[in-house]
């Protein structure tokens, strides 16, 4: 497992393995574009020369880049569909020329529209933005399920992805805060693996490629989006220790996107603590990654 961090790309993108680098991070993810305004940024050949050397000489070995919340793929609005497709091809193509590990994706909300239209219309959108990219992985976010938001179980995930072609480029990225708040309940390894149980036979499991480490400062199936710092929420430590130890998420790159961005080495150190302390009590042997 690839415990990482969300980090600040300002600068350009090497300087976000830096960031990464210095704070012990082994996969980094950074939004690609200003969150709040839409300007979709294409990265020059130097910024992409400097990005591989910087990988090349750092511990961190995977980069995700988490498309911007502005975008709505499901939108009903024309124009708000057309410049999402413009910021998330962007995307991908600044994943095809950094070798990015992804694109991180929330699909969009229905708002109070119907849902299997608004899964049509993001299907169409990702399966466009994927024909003018080349290779770079998309993850579908599973989401907290707040106002409409598309994503919250596994089968709508499912639906997502077979309306946006269901081709190989398409792939999973679990947020455990997000599952929490949309009902699943996580906070035990038998929960987990039901819930597993649920993905494999919804999407499958060949499809999950990323995770975020988040606990939740709300309840069970609240469907609200409330980050906590990892083991002070309701999952807790232990529950923490279990999304970390689960032998299926072995390799994988895993980001915290913690309120307390200060914090990110000390989270990710008890992150890694964390994980070996689940793994002692599931009776599986220490693992390094
Ligand atoms: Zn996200
Ligand atoms: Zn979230």
């Amino acid at each position: 497992m690839l415990i990482g961090a969300h980090v600040s790309p300002a600068g350009g993108p090497a300087k976000a393995v830096e960031r990464g680098a210095e704070i012990g991070a082994r996969s980094i993810q950074i939004f690609n574009q200003n969150p709040r305004a839409w300007k979709p940024t294409v990265y020059s050949d130097e910024q992409v020369g400097a990005f591989r050397e910087a990988m090349a000489g750092s511990d961190v070995d995977a980069l995700l880049i988490h498309a911007v919340y502005l975008l709505n793929a499901a939108s009903e609005d024309a124009d708000i569909r057309r410049k999402t497709l413009v910021s998330l091809t962007t995307s991908l193509q600044a994943g095809d020329a950094l070798g990015a590990h992804a694109v991180v994706l929330h699909a969009g909300s229905a708002k109070a529209g119907d849902v299997g239209q608004a899964i049509a219309r993001a299907g169409e959108v990702i399966a466009e933005a994927l024909a003018e990219s080349e290779h770079c992985p998309l993850h579908l976010e599973n989401t907290a399920g707040a106002g409409g938001t598309l994503g919250r179980s596994f089968s709508e995930l499912a639906a997502l992805i077979e309306a946006a072609g269901g081709g190989k480029r398409l792939g999973l990225c679990l947020d455990s805060c997000h599952l929490y708040a949309s009902g699943y309940d996580i906070r035990t390894a038998e929960g987990l693996t039901a819930t597993l149980e649920d993905c494999v036979s919804n999407v499958g499991l060949e499809r999950l490629g990323s995770l975020h480490l988040n606990d939740s400062q709300v309840g069970l199936g609240s469907n609200r989006d409330r980050h906590a710092v990892v083991g002070e929420g309701e999952l807790g430590e232990d529950g923490c220790a279990v999304f970390l130890s689960e032998p299926r998420f072995d390799g994988l790159p895993l980001i915290l996107e913690t309120p307390k961005p200060g914090q990110m080495r000390e989270q990710m150190e008890l992150s890694a603590r964390l994980r070996e302390r689940g793994g002692k009590a599931r009776g599986r042997p220490p693992r390094r990654r």
